[in-house]
């Protein structure tokens, strides 16, 4: 298939670890920023055929992971309301709130659907004048245009029984936040595909150059992750800190005007909680004032539901690339994905479901099935 098979090709594959290899002078520290290229690199056995000449951490860029506890929790309370039919794609249904998750709410009555689309949800809410229909939106910048359109579209048609609880984040905060942080080892990025088709890349010029970081805009299928570090890499060897893009095929500078656009009208740049790590300043999205009648945290007046993380989930050093999933004591013990502690363990995207997916690191004898056939399938 075009545009895909050729970026699973085992031999290219095999070639770029060659001359990562030799191009390596010292072992190299690298963070992917999003989880689906967790999972690329995790699936793949990216992690062993590297050996010593690149360790790669694994960054935040999962948002299902990042999602604050009590913005699960209040989305479990929205959905236990007679009154909502609340929405949600279905990655969030199997992350556990502070008593309960989504599924346990519609299995005790609550109307909790799946949709695949937010404008879906806002269809749903003409279909249902005498309800309240919630979307959670959740995500980075990839998914915030067609929540942004949702909204935008609900007040040109007047719809006013429709809203969102929104949880964006932005990924250039939390980038910034992790290599200010006094044990960062970071040394160098691969910035996320998915975002950056939106995004562009301007916004990442500023942080490779402060902080002297190569930032390499990399995709998702084995031969981009290994090009990315292929590109890094040199840049390290050669002393070199600058934005470049390996995901060509899709990215351009500016990303997508339109989407940027319809973004910067219903959403501005607000403080936001990241689960495990904390409050980012100006790292979120929230509606602009302008749009507060289709804010369900202003309509249901949700405040007030706070929240305290599980001790015992390290997630937050997870997403910050301080440990790797296995060395959370809970891992495959108290936390499997049948009994999550914490998001990372459900999200399709999550780092720990990455590696309780691929055998090897559960004690069985799967994974390391080199480059092969996968879904790369991410929502960011
Ligand atoms: S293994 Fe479970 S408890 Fe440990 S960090 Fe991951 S989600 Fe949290």
């Amino acid at each position: 298939m075009k545009f895909l098979s050729e970026y699973r090709d085992p031999a290219l594959a095999t070639s770029l670890v060659s001359r990562i290899r030799a191009l390596s002078t010292r072992p190299w520290t690298l963070m992917e920023v999003c989880g689906g290229q967790t999972h690329t690199i995790v699936k793949q056995g990216i992690l062993d055929v590297l050996g010593d000449s690149v360790e790669m951490i694994h960054g935040p860029g999962c948002p299902v992971c990042v999602t604050p506890l009590e913005q699960i929790d209040r989305a479990l309370h929205l959905a236990s309301r007679p009154e909502v039919i609340f929405t949600s794609f279905g990655d969030m249904l199997r992350v556990p709130g502070s008593d309960c998750d989504l599924f346990q709410v519609r299995a005790q009555g609550g109307e909790v659907r799946v949709v695949y689309s937010p404008l879906d949800a806002l269809e749903l809410a003409r279909a249902n004048p005498d309800r309240e229909v919630v979307f959670f939106a959740v995500g980075f910048e990839t998914t915030a245009p067609a929540n942004a359109m949702a909204v935008w579209q609900a007040r040109e048609l007047g719809i006013k029984n429709f809203s969102v609880l929104v949880s964006h984040v932005t990924v250039p905060p939390a980038m910034t936040a992790i290599l200010e942080s006094s044990d960062n080892r970071v040394q160098g990025f691969l910035a996320a595909g998915h975002v950056c088709t939106v995004m562009g890349w301007s916004e990442y010029e500023p942080i490779a150059d402060r902080y002297q970081v190569p930032i390499v805009v990399t995709g998702f299928e084995p031969v981009d992750i290994l090009e990315g570090i292929w590109m890094a890499v040199k840049q390290l060897e050669e002393g070199r800190a600058q934005v470049e893009n390996q995901y060509a095929r899709s990215v351009r500078r500016d990303g997508n005007r339109q989407a940027r656009d319809i973004v910067g009208q219903v959403f501005q740049l607000v403080d936001r909680q990241w689960r495990g790590i904390g409050e980012i300043p100006m790292s979120g999205l929230g509606l602009r004032d302008e749009f507060a009648a289709w804010d369900a945290e202003q309509k249901f007046d949700l405040h007030g539901i706070r929240a305290t993380e599980p001790a015992e989930c390290r997630a937050g050093d997870v997403l910050r690339g301080r440990i790797k999933p296995i060395e959370c004591a809970e891992f495959g013990t108290t936390c499997t994905p049948e009994n999550p502690l914490g998001a990372p363990m459900v999200s399709s995207e999550g780092a720990c479901a990455a590696y309780w997916s691929y055998a090897r690191y559960r004690g069985g004898d799967g994974g390391g099935e080199e480059f092969a056939e996968q879904s790369t399938e991410t929502r960011s």
